[in-house]
């Protein structure tokens, strides 16, 4: 099969690779699809086994940014890039500039921003040599950190996930347990406390959790028996595929609503399992979205105000997804494409028209 035949190309708009001899830089940006706007995605830095791995990855992170974008509200396209390679080897000034000069080259089509592996100070030296790069310090002109902005709308998705299953958003009693207390995990057990929810913790590092059990109504478990603690609403935050054929029978909880991505390991077969067994499964790509939420600001002046008022549009777009899901005996990831693909459909054909001079109504 040639490369333009893979079934992983899946619609990508274009593909570019990057060579710099001198640094040793091997980058590749996917740009899936800029019909809502230019292609935001972040550059992860990995040491992939064959160059066919790092094309995979990148495509399929590519896409997933279409779909997050367009699901949130955003006038924003999809792509994604990856660095192959160990962080030590091209963690660099000269390799990251290399990199931002071929993001130059796109003319704005493709804006980069930080991913795994990426820091701060990587996305500087990207700036050095180009404006298409989001999500800058607040010194540097940017929006910062966005996981407070990711945490924000984690719990009002969870809210959100709580009105449709029990009839009221209130989380007064309620018990969360939050895999993993990292950048989102910290400051949504923050928003749970506060909203009077009894929260169970665990994390691999005992650090994080003893901070947290400084907090109204934390208790901790270890990091294996989170699966078995008694809860309403799981909340993972740690790692993708770990609601699995090994943990989803031990979850006894009505709702799975948390910023991890990639939560399910097998998206048909336990999204449908879900299905019929009531369980609530909030679509990972709808419920973090406040990062890029809050990235977007930049785009048009930022503002945190801003920002923090869009995230709560997250409740509205659950609260879409969980009614379609129910009204077409779908499960809600299935429900989440669907919606997403239409936005881009109605709203994508009429930038494109615009941009390409067209009137909208042909008999006007
Ligand atoms: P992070 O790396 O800061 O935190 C992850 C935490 O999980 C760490 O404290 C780690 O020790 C813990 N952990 C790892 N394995 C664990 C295990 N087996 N059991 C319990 N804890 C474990 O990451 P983050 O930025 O807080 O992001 C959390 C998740 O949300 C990730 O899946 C990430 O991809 C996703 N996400 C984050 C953002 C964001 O804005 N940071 C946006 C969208 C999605």
């Amino acid at each position: 099969m040639g490369f333009f035949d893979a079934p992983a190309l899946n619609h990508h708009e274009q593909i570019v690779f990057g060579y710099d001899e001198e640094t040793g830089l091997k980058a590749i940006i996917a740009i899936h699809d800029t019909s809502m706007g230019p292609a935001l995605g972040g550059c992860r830095v990995w040491n992939y086994k064959s160059e066919k791995d790092a094309v995979r990855d990148v495509l399929r992170l590519s896409e997933g940014m279409t779909y997050k974008s367009a699901l949130a509200g955003l006038n924003l396209g999809g792509g994604k890039s990856v660095i192959m390679g160990r962080v030590r080897d091209v963690g660099n000034e000269a390799a990251f500039r290399a990199f931002g000069r071929l993001v130059d080259s796109l003319g704005g089509r493709y804006v980069t921003a930080e991913d795994v592996n990426t820091t701060p100070q990587m996305m500087e030296w990207v700036h050095e040599e180009t404006d298409y790069v989001a999500g800058l310090s607040p010194e540097m002109g940017g929006s910062g950190d966005p996981s407070p902005f990711t945490a924000y709308g984690t719990f009002v998705g969870i809210k959100a996930a709580a009105n449709k299953a029990y009839g009221s958003d209130s989380l007064e009693g309620k018990t969360v347990a939050v895999q993993g207390l990292g950048h989102v995990g910290i400051y949504l057990v923050e928003h749970l406390s506060k909203a009077g929810a009894k929260i169970i913790v665990t994390d691999i590092k005992e650090d994080r959790i003893k901070d947290m059990l400084k907090i109204k109504n934390v208790s901790a478990v270890e990091p294996d028996e989170i699966y078995d603690a008694e809860m309403d609403i799981f909340a993972p935050c740690a790692l993708g595929s770990i609601v699995n054929d090994e943990t989803i029978d031990r979850l006894k909880c009505q709702i799975i609503a948390g910023a991890a991505n990639n939560v399910l390991s097998d998206y048909d077969k336990h999204g449908k399992i879900l299905l019929d067994r009531g369980v609530l499964y909030a679509p990972d790509y709808a419920i973090n979205a406040g990062g890029v939420i809050n990235v977007y600001g930049e785009f048009e002046g930022y503002s945190e105000k801003r920002s923090y008022a869009r995230v709560n549009h997250i409740y509205e777009i659950l609260q879409q997804i969980f009614e379609r899901s129910a009204e077409d005996n779908i499960p809600t990831m299935d429900a989440a494409d669907t919606i997403a693909e239409e936005r881009i459909r109605k709203i994508g054909r009429l930038k494109q028209m615009h941009r390409s001079g067209k009137r909208l109504f042909s008999k006007i």
